[in-house]
C-alpha cells in the first residue's frame, strides 16, 4: 500500500477529524469562488488538524475536489496525505502555522483588497471592524507568489493582526477555524471596498477613526454577540 493515502482510507486516530476537516476545507474553497473573492483556481485554503495541515491542491478547480483528493503535509511541508501537488503557497501557510496559534488560513485575490494593496502601505481606518483583525491592516511588500520571501513579508505584516494584504496580489487571513478565517477575509474585502468607494468621491476625503476609537472597539468586541 502506498505511503500517501486518500481520505477514504485509514488515517489512524485522526481519521474522522481529517475527513471532516477536508470536507470543510473544500466547502470554504468553493465559497471563495461563489462569493467572488477569487476567479478559477486562484487563492488557496488550509486547515490544521494536529500536526497535519490539509491544503488545497495547486491549480485544481475546487468543484472537482472529492473526498479522495485529500491533500496534507506535516508542519515541515512533507506530504503525508494524497498525491496531488499541494498549493504553491505552502511556504505562506506553513509560516503562519509556525508563528501563530492559527488553525486555518485563507488566501484570496479579492478585487477591492487587491486594488487597495497597490495604493497604500496600510488600509486607512475607515471602519471599526479593523479591530476584528487586530488593528489597521498592513500591506506586505510584493514578492513572487509561492516564494519564501512572500511568506516572510506576510509574517511581518501580520504581526499583531489576523489579516494582511499582499501587494499586487491579494489577501491573507487566519483564524481559530475555517469559518473565522473566511469571515475575516470577507470583512477585510468589505472594508477595502468601503475605503475605495469613499475615497473615490471627488473633492472629499473620508474621515478616519483615531487609534483611541479603535482601542475602545477592540475592548467592546470582546463582549460582542450572544452570551457564552
Ligand atoms: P495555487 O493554485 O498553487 O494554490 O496558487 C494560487 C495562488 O493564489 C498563488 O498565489
Ligand atoms: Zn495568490
Amino acid at each position: 500500500m502506498s505511503e500517501q493515502r486518500g481520505a477514504g482510507t485509514d488515517h489512524g486516530d485522526q481519521g474522522g477529524d481529517v475527513v471532516a476537516a477536508w470536507e470543510a476545507l473544500v466547502a470554504t474553497a468553493r465559497r471563495t469562488v461563489a462569493d467572488g473573492l477569487v476567479v478559477g483556481t486562484s487563492g488557496n485554503v488550509s486547515v490544521r488538524v494536529g500536526g497535519t495541515v490539509l491544503v488545497t491542491p495547486s491549480g485544481v478547480p475546487y468543484d472537482r475536489l472529492t473526498p479522495d483528493d485529500v491533500t496534507g503535509v506535516d508542519l515541515d511541508g512533507r506530504q503525508v496525505l494524497g498525491t496531488l501537488v499541494p498549493t504553491s503557497e505552502l511556504p505562506l501557510h506553513l509560516a503562519v502555522y509556525e508563528a501563530t496559534d492559527a488553525r486555518a488560513v485563507v488566501h484570496t485575490h479579492a478585487v477591492h483588497a487587491t486594488a487597495v494593496s497597490t495604493l497604500v502601505d496600510e488600509l486607512p481606518l475607515v471602519h471599526y471592524m479593523a479591530a476584528a483583525l487586530g488593528g489597521p491592516v498592513r500591506v506586505a511588500p510584493y514578492a513572487t507568489y509561492g516564494s519564501a520571501e512572500l511568506a516572510a513579508n506576510a509574517l511581518r505584516a501580520l504581526d499583531g493582526r489576523s489579516g494582511c494584504l499582499l501587494r499586487n496580489h491579494g489577501t491573507l487571513t487566519h483564524g481559530t477555524d475555517l469559518d473565522q478565517a473566511y469571515d475575516r477575509t470577507a470583512q477585510l474585502e468589505w472594508m477595502c471596498r468601503v475605503w475605495l468607494t469613499a475615497s473615490s468621491v471627488p473633492h472629499l476625503t473620508p474621515t478616519l477613526l483615531t487609534p483611541a476609537q479603535l482601542a475602545e472597539v477592540t475592548e467592546k468586541l470582546r463582549g460582542y454577540g450572544q452570551r457564552g
